[in-house]
């Protein structure tokens, strides 16, 4: 088999009006300055469409639709089977990035691909296959309308092969609509709707055609059994290949972090019914995991009436569980399933259900949806997929339903995303990074809510120090979502090795709490900007990791201001900045302007929000826009 060292640098362009294709260079100084995967899919969308990002339709021809491999995918590097997706979100209507730890990354990699942009509309329904030479164009009348997994299983996948699958929800526009590969999804923003907004139901890499080999052998494997290593003593990750993530059920109840009724409580007893250890327990659960992994949170267990099936992750767990008043861990598995089948980001559905179940207990708009109530759930999960009925609307997400009958204030949204799982008045932190992250109310951008509740190295209910660990932890994760390695690995990498593991717990813990700028100086993340060095033979230091991922995090953010937005939206749902009366002891609301002001400045972010022109330039964003005159 031929051997690839590092990279290709070779990014597919398919346009699917035409049904052509072309291979494109990826410029080698775009690919370490963006590291690759996410940053480098929105370096290339930048490039592409730099002077129209505010009119492109996200579900018009132009709108291109961006899946970046990683360095690290396929390479055999620990947690390094992830894949970015990047495109304009027809839920937010901003950039939207996610990241995937099915097959079709370590697919594409080695069909010699480290990217693939498809743009254009078909006129019919077409699926895509793709080999180390060929792209070849398929008629999809005959799977148009299956579900992910008979779109899969008519696929003819072999175990060298990736895929990526829309279902009924993509076909029909539902502005959440998810992507599947394996059993793994680009979830969030709707970017199942932009594939099927180009009549594609599919794309099939068939992959083995090369071996990804890194440059330096000896480093590169000395510096995975060192990352083996710190995952294997970490706490956290053994908590999570124990009980997946809804191992921060219990942890949530104490701290008050968990959604409640569309989040206007903040804990409740009962959510013990649903936690990591009580599924665990319940279904004799196994792993069920991206592959590789070492961490292997995802998990499948046998049900009740014997079907085995993929557990619910913490966030479907909360927003399916107590934040619509269900506590039948039965039915949320049953739910789980069929939105994976119908190909529905469970975030967003369950965001916008449970405001549907608020509006209509409160007399703004007509629904059967109750609290509590938990026989129509099914069907309207169905209706939403295929747009019917009271569906048509939901499908449209909870920010567009709250302009249209009231209700912002309980619409759990920024910027159009429904919120994850975690209530910010018990994590003032994850607050912050809720209202200023680039694609909306994303837990992931930061996930300070890490910091304050589950390590307890901050006391949540103080703004000190939070903009500052919001601002780090945007670059990291930017950089490490860069290189396409899981981001629950992080803990592993930033704890585990010294000088911070010999640190005492209540030193560490005042440190990150009273002097951030000092305690940051001690966090060795080696093992990630080494692994990238020993892959393509380029030296990275810590500092130009960091530098990177402030990078593309300021891109994103830049495009995003080109994009219509500014600092007026960078807020959080009123009810978190209002509503004291929680069921918790603690009666707080999220004290969020100072922590705003501080992180602006930190950011150098304008008045109106937007990047400065000093770091754009100093960073190497845009010159032209830094030369042009106001
Ligand atoms: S830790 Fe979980 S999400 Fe991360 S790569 Fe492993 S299975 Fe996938």
């Amino acid at each position: 088999m031929t051997e690839i060292t590092g990279s290709t640098n070779k990014l597919l362009t398919i346009n699917v009006s035409q049904q052509s294709w072309e291979v494109k260079r990826i410029e080698e100084k775009n690919r370490t300055s963006y590291l690759g995967g996410k940053g480098l899919g929105l370096k290339i969308y930048y490039d592409t469409l730099r002077d129209h990002l505010a009119d492109i339709d996200p579900l018009g021809k132009e709108n291109p639709l961006i899946f970046m491999a990683g360095v690290f995918t396929g390479t055999g590097a620990v947690c390094s089977a992830r894949f970015a997706g990047v495109t304009k979100s027809p839920l937010t209507g901003i950039m939207i990035t996610s990241s995937c730890g099915g097959p079709f990354g370590g697919a594409l990699r080695t069909a010699g691909y480290d990217g693939l942009l498809i743009s254009g509309k078909s006129d019919s329904p077409l699926y895509v296959e793709i080999t180390s030479g060929n792209v070849m164009f398929h008629d999809a009348q005959k799977i148009w309308g299956m579900d992910t997994e008979e779109t899969q299983k008519a696929a003819g996948l072999s175990k060298w092969d990736g895929e990526l699958v829309i279902g009924p929800a993509g076909e029909n526009g539902v502005l959440y609509a998810n992507i599947k590969s394996g059993h793994r999804f680009l979830g969030r923003g709707g970017m199942g709707a932009v594939m099927g907004s180009k009549n594609l139901k599919a794309v099939v890499v068939r992959g083995h055609a090369y071996k990804v080999r890194p440059a330096a052998k000896q480093m590169f494997h000395k510096v995975r059994s060192r990352a083996s290593r710190f995952i294997a003593k970490n706490e956290f990750s053994d908590k999570y290949r124990s009980f997946g993530t809804a191992y921060n059920v219990l942890p949530g109840i104490k701290a008050g972090y968990v959604p409640v009724r569309n989040f206007k409580y903040r804990t409740d007893d009962r959510f013990k019914l649903l936690s990591g250890e009580a599924m665990a327990e319940k279904y004799g659960t196994s792993s069920s995991s991206c592959i590789p992994c070492s961490i292997q949170c995802g998990h499948k267990g046998t049900f009740p009436d014997g079907t085995v099936k993929q557990i619910p992750e913490y966030e479907t767990t909360g927003l399916w569980g107590p934040n619509i008043d269900n506590y039948d861990s039965d039915k949320i598995g049953e739910w789980n399933l069929l939105m994976n089948r119908l190909g529905l980001d469970t975030i967003s559905t369950g965001g916008t259900v449970s405001w549907a179940m608020e509006a209509g207990e409160r007399g703004l708009r007509k629904t059967e949806l109750r609290f509590g109530r938990t026989d129509n759930i099914a069907g309207i999960i169905d209706d939403i997929a295929y747009r019917r009925g009271e569906g048509a609307e939901l499908a449209l997400g909870s920010r567009t339903l709250s302009s249209r009958y009231g209700g912002k204030d309980f619409a759990i949204q920024v910027k159009g995303l429904e919120m994850a799982a975690y209530d910010p008045r018990g994590a003032w932190g994850q607050g912050l990074s809720y209202a200023v992250a680039n694609r909306g109310a994303c837990h992931l951008s930061a996930f300070p809510v890490a910091l304050e509740v589950l390590f307890r190295f901050l006391d949540p209910y103080t703004t000190k120090a939070k903009a500052f660990w919001v601002d780090f932890f945007e670059n990291f994760y930017a950089a490490l979502n860069s290189l396409q390695t899981c981001q629950f690995t992080s803990f592993a990498y930033l704890l585990e090795p010294f000088p911070v593991r010999i640190f005492p717990g209540f030193l560490l813990k005042r440190a990150m709490q009273y002097l951030p700028s000092i305690a940051v100086r001690f966090l060795n993340f080696g093992v990630l900007n080494k692994t990238w060095e020993s892959i393509t033979g380029i030296k990275l230091s810590q500092k130009d990791f960091l530098r990177a991922g402030r990078r593309i995090h300021l891109l994103e953010r830049y495009m995003n201001t080109q994009m219509g937005i500014s600092q007026k939206d960078d807020t959080l749902p009123g009810r978190f900045l209002t509503e004291k009366d929680t069921n918790h002891p603690v009666n707080k609301t999220v004290s969020l302007k100072p922590m705003l002001e501080t992180y602006y400045k930190r950011k150098g972010y304008d008045e109106h929000g937007r990047p400065g022109k000093k770091d754009l330039k100093a960073l190497g964003i845009d010159d032209a826009y830094c030369d042009r005159k106001e």
